[in-house]
């Protein structure tokens, strides 16, 4: 089947592979001028990276890792010690880490916890492992059921300590989600708990050996036009356009540089455009069908990322790091992080600036300002003196993953739409993971088994038996569409 793709953001890339496996023809059409959407980065005038988002890979992320062991990249990924770190802000320029022992889960989360005497007293410690119970013990259904919940409101139900939630669940909140907790719904926080208390690696946190785009997406592009497929840049959907009956007839791609307009033609249609780009497109008709109306209440979260080059080092912590700051989430010195950024004089922090909608609007030097402002606060002894700035960038994402409040489970869309030859994919479409990378790989594939089974439903193509074979599902487990979110990844160690 031919299938066009609007959308080169990993889900859009990810869909393409896996049809392309399958015997299938993907075109994908990308607006912008590099690929990865969330994930895209661009070289400055100085042939630095300046990237959309700091991004951290974890060992709980199964369909991402199985999809670079595939593409045979999988030595890109930097995994770092087994261990979540907390800037204190009582205590200025200390850390506070959380060692995670190699024994079986979730005794090593729980036993990392027990060890921290930083953060936390033996009573907070017990009510923690007491409160998390549930989400380890009661599985998928619990995690969903409690997206009626607030995290706050959750962790208040189950006696959590308003210290934990401020130590630690705001943290995980905004690094997570890049909202607080009295904001997110406690579904969010629970899955990823569920995921990381579940395997012995789930928390393990790698970053990628460069930029995404290049490191990361090419490799995906590669693999599908080596295999039949096509990736065009700098071509944005302009148009869904319809035939009487509704289904769709052709995308109407625009012309950039001078070049005409121009349609195209296809089996089967998918958007992998986030969310709120889709809305903006989706023909007029199709407002009215429940599926694509219950899409109003999706809508991205902004936020920010800040890039900033120092003359000296100041850290020689090779790890993601939880700031614990009002302004700022998860930060990282890049130059002891990720090998193509790696320089043992200089540091570079790549920080995410998060709740951000009271910030979005800003001038970027007062973005730049305030976060310098806040590093003061976790390098003391280094900012704003001895440590010269010698460049910084900021990169705005008014909306970025959908935003993760309470209620929005019910609203997330299945990769299949009433229409028959039209798909959707991305982080936002219902998946058992977050609005995250991992997200967005495991909708493209799931898009890509809906296609190939409307595909095997209407042809004699391939059968839906082959095709889950050879995604190393059992025979069993393709009559159950859902259990390929599980397929399991070799774990790092
Ligand atoms: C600052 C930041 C930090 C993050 N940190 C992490 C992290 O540490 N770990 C993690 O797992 N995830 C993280 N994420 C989330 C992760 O990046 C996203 O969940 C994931 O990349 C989303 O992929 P997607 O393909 O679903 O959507 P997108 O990346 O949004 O892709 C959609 C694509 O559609 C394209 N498009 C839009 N309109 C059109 C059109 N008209 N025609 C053609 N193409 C169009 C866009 O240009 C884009 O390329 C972070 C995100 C940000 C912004």
């Amino acid at each position: 089947m031919r299938v066009a793709i609007a959308g080169g953001g990993l889900a859009g890339l990810a869909c393409a592979k896996y049809l392309v496996d399958r015997g299938h023809t993907p075109i994908v059409f990308e607006r912008g001028d590099t690929l990865g959407g969330l994930v895209a980065a661009w070289k400055d005038q100085d042939g630095d990276w300046v990237e959309t988002g700091l991004h951290a890979f974890f060992g709980a992320y199964p369909n991402m890792l199985q999809l670079l062991k595939e593409l045979n990249i999988e030595d890109r990924l930097q995994w770092k010690q087994h261990t979540l770190i907390f800037n204190q802000p009582e205590k200025p320029g200390t850390l506070s880490r959380f060692d995670v022992p190699n024994i079986p889960a979730p005794f090593n989360v729980i036993v990392s916890i027990l060890r921290n005497n930083d953060l936390l007293t033996w009573q907070q410690k017990i009510r923690f492992a007491i409160g998390l119970f549930p989400a380890i013990v009661r599985g998928n259904k619990y995690v969903q059921d409690m997206d009626k919940f607030s995290l706050s409101e959750w962790l208040k139900q189950h006696g959590i300590d308003e210290k934990i939630s401020s130590d630690i669940f705001v943290a995980a909140s905004k690094a997570l989600t890049f909202i607080d907790p009295d904001e997110v719904s406690a579904t969010v926080i629970l899955t990823a708990l569920n995921k990381f208390l579940q395997e012995r690696y789930g928390s393990k946190i790698a970053f990628l050996d460069g930029a995404p785009p290049e490191r990361l997406c090419q490799p995906i592009a590669d693999y599908v036009i080596a295999h039949g497929g096509e990736v065009r840049v700098n071509a944005p959907l302009k148009q869904i356009v319809l035939n009487p009956d509704g289904t769709v007839s052709h995308f109407a791609i625009r012309g950039l540089n001078g070049t005409p307009d121009y349609d195209i033609t296809a089996d089967a249609y998918v958007s992998a455009m986030s969310v709120d780009a889709f809305k903006l497109l989706m023909p007029e008709p199709w407002k009215q069908i429940d599926s694509f109306y219950k899409l109003q209440e999706l809508e991205g979260v902004p936020v920010i990322n800040v890039q900033i080059w120092f003359d000296r080092k100041l850290t020689h912590v090779d790890q993601l790091l939880f700031s614990r700051s009002p302004l700022l989430s998860v930060y990282a010195d890049m130059s002891n992080t990720c090998r193509e950024y790696a320089d043992s004089n200089k540091s570079m922090l790549e920080l995410v600036l998060a709740p951000a909608a009271d910030w979005i609007d800003r001038p970027e030097q007062e973005i730049i300002e305030a976060t310098i402002a806040e590093l003061a606060k976790l390098f003391p002894d280094q900012i704003p003196q001895p440590a010269k700035v010698l460049k910084a960038k900021v990169v705005k994402t008014p909306r970025s993953v959908y935003k993760a409040i309470p209620g929005r489970e019910q609203y997330k869309p299945s990769q299949s739409t009433p229409i028959a030859n039209f798909f959707l994919s991305g982080s936002y479409t219902k998946q058992e993971y977050l609005g995250s990378m991992e997200g967005a790989v495991l909708s493209g594939k799931l898009t890509a088994q809906r296609i190939h089974q409307s595909s095997a439903n209407l042809t004699t193509g391939p059968s839906v038996q082959d095709f889950d074979q050879t995604s190393k599902q059992t025979p069993k487990q393709a009559t159950q569409p859902s259990s390929d979110q599980s397929i399991a990844a070799k774990a790092p160690v």
